[in-house]
């Protein structure tokens, strides 16, 4: 039989705003979301300031969630996973594991927004110590700090005076196979720096970079007050390793513009990891049969003109379900993936009825 509601899998930033687009525009909408909570990444790992303004991300995004919740035609299930699809576009059926066991949910078409997870140095090929010393930390562990308002060194609680940057870890890395750019990690280091010299005006702040890589307000509103008002170092050059020398950090490489080796002694080393697909994500691929990417994200099928069709009439994806994204691209497929998903119903039902 079929249905006209529409089933966002995901309560990130990019299942909120479907979630709300969908209601807005008359639909209905079922928010099926693994956690207990709502809010995504930026919820679950403690983010501090969104750019570009720096607010907190609790109340940013407990907007987001109150501007779903608000429309009573939306039923949110938390802690809910679905298991099985059966149907077609149109008239799908999910089976959904949940606090009261397994249920049947009915809908017409779905859209994905299960988002990604943050890549994990501790891998073989990565030489930073990250499992190895305390104070080499990645950049959402500095978030947490910074959400705090407190950044110390883990092994002796002390504010640090010398703290690096290393830039795509876990990225534009041929030899793990993640030759993509996440995008956003060059982004939110340049803004953690600011964050840092503004809590610690008298520590010194380096960010170790291949090349930056900024678009849109990131450029003008983050990284070049980062350098101008903030004065954080950007060194270009290649990190080889990371080793312990006393009671601080040896950071290793190659100052690629001047073509010479480098050495220097850090409290603290933040490594720039980059977005993997989440394991919901490629659980969610599996479930409702929809092509990945060679990364594991999900595959646009559309092109540059159709940037949330699947491989599949009837689901939708976005956000960084899709591919590395800041907010402002999550929201904007977020909100494409809606259009798309009431456009496709729409058109269903008028087949139908004719
Ligand atoms: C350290 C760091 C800092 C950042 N800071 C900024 C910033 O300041 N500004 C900015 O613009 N961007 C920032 N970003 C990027 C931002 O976090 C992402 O753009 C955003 O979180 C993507 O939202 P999403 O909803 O697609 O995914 P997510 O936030 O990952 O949300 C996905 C949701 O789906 C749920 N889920 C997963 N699998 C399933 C499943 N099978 N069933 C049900 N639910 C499931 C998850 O539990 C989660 O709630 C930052 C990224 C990083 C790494
Ligand atoms: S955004 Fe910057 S740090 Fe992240 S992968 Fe791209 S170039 Fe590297």
């Amino acid at each position: 039989m079929s249905s006209d509601t529409i089933a966002v899998i995901g309560g990130g930033p990019g299942g909120l705003r479907a979630a709300h687009a969908i209601a807005e525009i008359g639909g209905t909408v079922v928010l099926i979301e693994q956690r207990d909570f709502l809010g995504g990444t930026p919820i679950a790992e403690n983010y501090a300031g969104l750019t570009p303004h720096g607010e907190p991300a609790g109340p940013q995004i407990q907007r987001m969630i109150e501007a779903v919740t608000a429309h009573p035609g939306t039923d949110v299930r938390l802690g809910c996973e679905v298991t099985a699809l059966s149907g077609e576009a149109g008239a799908f059926t999910l089976t959904v594991r949940g606090p009261a066991g397994e249920q049947p949910a009915q809908c017409g078409a779905i859209v994905l927004a299960t988002g990604f997870t943050h890549f994990d140095p501790g891998r073989e090929t990565q030489l930073y110590g990250y499992y190895e010393y305390p104070d080499v930390i990645t950049l959402p562990d500095l978030e947490a700090m910074l959400s705090q308002h407190q950044v110390v060194r883990p092994s002796n609680g002390q504010p640090p005076e010398r703290v690096c940057f290393i830039q795509c870890v876990g990225s534009r890395d041929r030899h793990i196979g993640n030759e993509y750019c996440s995008k956003v990690c060059c982004g939110v280091a340049s803004k953690e720096a600011i964050e840092i010299r503004q809590l610690l005006p008298g520590s010194k702040v380096y960010i170790f970079y291949i090349d930056m890589r900024m678009y849109g307000y990131w450029e003008n509103e983050i990284y070049w007050p980062a350098q101008e008002k903030h004065h954080v170092q950007y060194v270009k050059g290649m990190i080889t390793e990371v080793i312990s020398k006393g009671e601080r950090l040896l950071v290793r490489g190659e100052d690629t513009t001047m073509g010479r080796p480098m050495e220097l002694e850090m409290d603290m080393v933040v490594l720039s990891v980059g977005m993997e697909p989440s394991a919901g994500t490629r659980r969610m691929a599996r479930v409702l049969g929809v092509a990945q990417n060679k990364y594991g994200f999900i595959h646009a099928v559309g092109g540059p003109l159709d940037t949330v069709s699947t491989s599949r009439p009837g689901i939708f994806a976005c956000g960084a379900a899709l591919g590395p994204a800041d907010l402002e691209d999550t929201v904007s497929s977020a909100a494409g993936a809606a259009m798309k998903a009431v456009g496709f119903l729409r058109r269903h039902a008028a087949a139908g009825a004719s």
